[in-house]
């Protein structure tokens, strides 16, 4: 068909304007360090087992110790760093001066999700109770403006926290909670198998179930659902840390990298989501610095408050790793991922963290933006 010469540069103003995202999917890692991330196997934990907590000390040597942080973190992670983090960017590194921090003074879990969700610190999320506050999420925010129908947003997670950050009301999309069986009108025979297994896997603390199989429901999930914004909470980092066993921290951040592997290559496998998705990782917090306190964190523990964030999809820039940006912080992620679905964050919270630049070309004006 023709068209006609008055139509003509309408049409090529909407294909200009039209986004390379479709679908994003947030996956957060609890409680995980910026010097593992950027630096693999900490030195400062080689040599101390009594802090380390390191059982057999030349196993966990021979797996992920090398001479220099480049290679020590492609021993820890090397999907990540050999294919994700070419295809987007990193930021967080604070030894090449790229700054990522939390807004909320408390440095544990739900403060942390509800940043990041937000926009900004809540002044009244002050503990990791489970309880779901009024404050609208950019996951609901997203479901309203782009009139998706209750299955096309889903939180999947490995603690009830998660369910209750991820919205200001129990019924604004598909939520489940640690334990929880998928809903009969969108469960499969697979699902259902999954969460059956789940339920019966005993985790080292009863609050958190499995993340692998919290993983492959999601999987599952997103397989048959194809939901547009899914945010995957995995937790067992934070377990494995609290438990100071660092071998099982990094054994932990390791079968994590094989997930994004999984993630990604089911994503590449969709033809609803192929090279139309844009992954955004991140967590909650940091933690301490020491060889002492590097299982803990709260507010006043030097280290905490640095964290880390990766976006990999087709209308990022392929820089990878960033050095030397302006400082970005956690309640910049929520307007971030609005923007990759088209949405613009001030008609959630005009006070709200603004998108991060590094994400994006051509965003001179937004956070992040140039040299430092
Ligand atoms: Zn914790």
């Amino acid at each position: 068909m023709r068209l006609s010469s008055a139509l003509a540069p309408v049409i090529l103003l909407a294909a200009t304007s039209s986004h390379a995202t479709d679908n994003v999917i947030l996956v957060t890692l609890d409680g995980v360090r910026i010097q593992e991330l950027f630096g693999g196997m900490d030195p400062s934990l080689v040599d101390r087992p009594e802090d380390s907590g390191i059982y057999e000390p030349e196993v966990t040597r021979s797996r992920y110790w090398r001479e220099n942080p480049g290679e020590r973190r492609e021993a820890l992670m090397p999907f990540f760093w050999k294919t994700l983090a070419p295809m987007g960017v990193v930021l967080g590194n604070k030894a090449k001066g790229s700054s990522v921090t939390v807004g909320n003074r408390h440095w544990f879990s739900y403060p942390g999700y509800s940043e990041i969700l937000t926009g900004r610190p809540q002044p009244d999320v002050t503990s990791n109770d489970i309880v779901r506050y009024p404050h609208r999420t950019v996951l609901e925010f997203a479901r309203l403006k782009l009139d998706l129908e209750n299955k096309d947003v889903a939180q999947l997670g490995s603690w009830d926290g998660f369910e209750a950050a991820a919205a200001s009301r129990d019924d604004a999309f598909f939520m489940s909670g640690a334990y929880d069986s998928v809903s009969p009108e969108l469960t499969t025979p697979e699902m259902d198998r999954i969460a059956g297994l789940r339920k019966r896997v005993m985790e080292l603390w009863e609050e958190s179930s499995n993340d692998v199989l919290t993983f492959e429901l999601a999987r599952a999930y997103l397989t048959e659902h194809r939901p547009r914004v899914m945010w995957l909470g995995l937790g067992q980092s934070d377990d494995w840390a609290h438990a100071r066993r660092y071998d099982r921290l990094l054994d932990y951040l390791h079968l994590a990298d094989e997930l994004l592997k999984d993630l990604w290559d089911t994503v590449q496998s969709l033809d609803t989501h192929r090279d139309r998705t844009t992954l955004v990782l991140t967590t909650d917090h940091g933690r301490g610095l020491t060889p002492r306190d590097w299982a803990e964190h709260d507010f006043g523990i030097e280290g905490c408050q640095d964290i880390w964030i990766a976006v990999i999809g087709p209308e990022t820039p392929d820089h990878g790793e960033m050095a030397d940006t302006a400082a970005v912080r956690q309640s910049d992620i929520a307007a971030t991922i609005l923007k990759l679905l088209g949405l613009d964050y001030r008609e959630l919270d005009p006070d709200a963290g603004p998108p991060i630049a590094a994400a994006f070309e051509d965003l001179s004006e937004e956070r992040g933006a140039g040299a430092k």
